[in-house]
């Protein structure tokens, strides 16, 4: 079998992927896999993991790994060719996994294997009680005219948030402030003002280039005098993809994410949940609605007595600084940077000359390699989708491959902002071979500008750790089942557990001492500046927890609370949630949920309570490392074969109690925020 984007000998052919190319490929390999199941089932009665349940994991392998690369580069390198095959796979795609999801016969053949399971390992039971759940998540047990709508449901909503990202990726992009009188500028950076100059240079334009993705966004909000630029940017960047705003009604998002709630909860409904929340929590670790929403209510009244307090100061100061007394919303961001120099005498840029992105990932490597014990080297030579992304390898003290990876560190158009990690290939082994994982790690820093080496915020060195940490979950793993390896069939209120838990060693005078070193002159950073690090370390945690807090039980009441009957109106919502957990309240043109992709386009749709909820078990997994040394050999040891190589293999309360010997415990996350002492 030949197929122009996949390749499974080695690495995907990134170079080689034509747009035109793709949906008949795609169509080619889903028609194969079609006929290969019914040849499964056909061939035999008696069925066993050999015969079926290894053979699917081998299908469902050569599917995401012909995927993976299209739906990576759609995110990276988008293009209108390229956005038009990937939705014409979309459907595709969706009803192949709704068949499969949906065959009678298949699920029967699970069921006898379900009853062998005193010859199946651990993790073969675990898959086909994952198999055999996500059969009932699929409807299989749903009359045939509901399991059609089931299928028409599915099918829509990946065509509805596809167009989401589309709109909120397009109304990014289309808006952009040539500014040609520098003194509009004040206050910006030299990196920013660079950045400017580097986009106007680019767009063939005089003077400077502002744009909407978040390093041009971010400096501005902070740092620049001009009180009516930071409110004509921060109108436009809140206003993206909605009926208000410049752009108003070019990209609006808003009936699409009317209709996603829509179907989401009639879905949910189909298969036997009261609403799309419950639906959503029978995948994760958190036991059900109610302890979700008091684990968030509970967080809340811890923080916001400080968060209240961190706010009035920040009006008080304010209003000492210049005067100001009505603080609005394109101000908070500016007079916190001017409140945190003022009582730390630190701002970003302070600390951004000793993070040169090169020593970075080199001093991020040596981390992990004291932890765990791995070597991280780069590959040159590698096909890759841009000139800009690297590529690594990893290996353990034996000196064995365990995973290899892309990076992919700055800014540019056509690239879908923010920052994640993403599987390539996963682990698959059996007696004769390993294949071994490889992961996309992707992030929108600010490129290099002129002959200066990319210089990091101290924010960008935790976000570039954070992804690692899933990348090494991703590619540590010593499953041998890609759907339980790496981040394969974890739940997703446990799978930020390991990158958050490697943010903490930004934190590390030890680990910084690894690789911060000013870019001009070598020296470390000086222990005055450090002190300051720490001491403005959990600046404002209060407002910023509370306003965690205000997204999480936003996402999670609105798919739980969400009536087909009623006046379906999200933004009373919202307010309701910000009465009782948020200090700030935007004005009323704000249209965040409009560009909140996270739950409209991500996976985090009744999930974004999952990154408290994981803070909770890598603060507590952390504090273990506090007790012992943070580059204590055993302890990381055991977090390596405990955690990070277990995957999706057991239940993540189960693993848990096996790195840190007891249930987590809120305490360390609250410490660690300084929210308790
Ligand atoms: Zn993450």
């Amino acid at each position: 079998m030949s197929n122009p984007i996949l390749n499974m000998q080695g690495l995907p052919p990134f170079s080689h992927i034509k747009p035109q190319h793709i949906e008949p490929a795609i169509e080619q390999l889903l028609n194969e896999a079609r006929k290969q199941i019914q040849q499964l089932l056909d061939d035999n009665n008696d069925y066993n993991w050999q015969n079926l349940a290894q053979p699917l994991e081998e299908l469902d392998d050569h599917i995401s790994r012909a995927w993976s690369p299209i739906g990576h580069m759609h995110s990276v390198v988008n293009s209108e060719a390229l956005h038009e095959a990937y939705s014409a796979c979309l459907p595709k795609l969706s009803a192949y996994n709704t068949e499969v999801a949906q065959n009678p016969r298949l699920c029967a053949a699970f069921k006898q294997l379900e009853a062998q399971a005193e010859q199946l390992t651990a993790p073969q039971r675990k898959i086909i009680a994952n198999t055999l759940r996500d059969f009932r998540l699929s409807g299989i047990d749903l009359s045939p005219e509901d399991r059609d709508r089931y299928k028409l449901i599915v099918q829509a909503l990946s065509q509805l948030t596809n167009e989401f990202s589309q709109n909120l990726l397009d109304a990014t992009d289309g808006w952009s402030l040539n500014i040609s009188d520098e003194a509009r500028l004040a206050g910006l950076p030299e990196s920013a003002l660079g950045l400017a100059k580097q986009a106007a240079e680019q767009a063939e334009v005089d003077g400077w280039l502002l744009k909407l993705e978040f390093p041009y966004y971010l400096p501005v909000m902070t740092y620049a005098d001009d009180r009516a630029l930071r409110q004509e940017m921060y109108t436009a960047y809140v206003t993206r993809a909605s009926d208000e705003g410049p752009n108003a009604g070019l990209w609006d998002n808003g009936p699409i994410m009317e209709q996603i709630l829509s179907l989401r909860h009639e879905m949910a409904q189909l298969l036997g949940f009261d609403n799309y929340a419950e639906y959503s929590l029978a995948t994760k670790m958190a036991a059900d609605t109610d302890q979700v929403i008091s684990f968030l209510a509970d967080l809340a009244e811890r923080s916001l007595p400080m968060a209240k307090k961190e706010l009035e100061a920040l009006r008080a100061f304010a209003k000492q600084y210049d005067g100001s007394d009505d603080l609005e919303a394109w101000d908070t961001t500016y007079y916190s940077e001017k409140l945190r120099q003022h009582q730390y005498a630190i701002s970003q840029e302070d600390v951004k000359p000793y993070f040169p992105a090169n020593r970075v990932i080199s001093g991020m490597f040596d981390t992990v390699s004291r932890l765990f014990g791995i070597k991280v080297t780069q590959i040159d030579g590698i096909d890759t989708w841009h000139p800009d992304v690297m590529f690594f390898e990893i290996r353990d003290n034996n000196d064995t491959l365990r995973g290899q990876f892309y990076l992919d560190l700055y800014a540019r158009g056509q690239k879908r902002g923010g920052a994640w990690m993403d599987d390539c290939i996963c682990r698959r082994s059996d007696s004769n071979s390993v294949q071994h994982p490889v992961a996309y790690l992707v992030c929108n820093f600010t490129p290099p500008i002129g002959e200066n080496p990319a210089l990091l915020t101290h924010d960008e060195v935790q976000t570039l750790f954070h992804e690692f940490g899933h990348g090494l979950h991703h590619m540590l793993t010593q499953v041998d089942y890609p759907s339980i390896s790496g981040i394969s069939g974890v739940a997703w209120d446990a799978v930020e557990l390991p990158s958050q838990f490697l943010e903490n060693w930004c934190w590390q005078r030890e680990a910084l001492d690894l690789f911060a070193a000013h870019y001009q002159t070598g020296e470390k950073i000086p222990d005055e500046l450090f002190n300051k690090m720490i001491a403005a370390k959990n600046f404002q945690s209060g407002m910023q927890m509370v306003r965690q807090l205000e997204f999480s039980l936003f996402d999670f009441r609105m798919h739980k609370e969400y009536d087909p009957e009623g006046e379906a109106n999200i933004y009373s919502l919202l307010d309701e949630v910000r009465q009782q957990v948020a200090v700030i309240k935007p004005p009323s043109f704000n249209r965040f949920p409009h560009s909140f992709g996270h739950i409209f386009a991500g996976g985090y749709a009744a999930g974004y309570y999952s990154y408290k909820w994981a803070e909770v078990l890598s603060s507590d997994a952390f504090s273990l490392f506090e007790e012992n040394g943070i580059f204590d050999p055993e302890t990381g040891e055991r977090f390596l074969s405990a955690i990070l190589e277990q995957g999706g293999s057991k239940e993540p309360m189960e693993l848990f109690i096996a790195f840190r010997g007891r249930e987590p415990s809120i305490d360390a996350l609250l410490r660690h925020s300084g929210i308790s002492a």
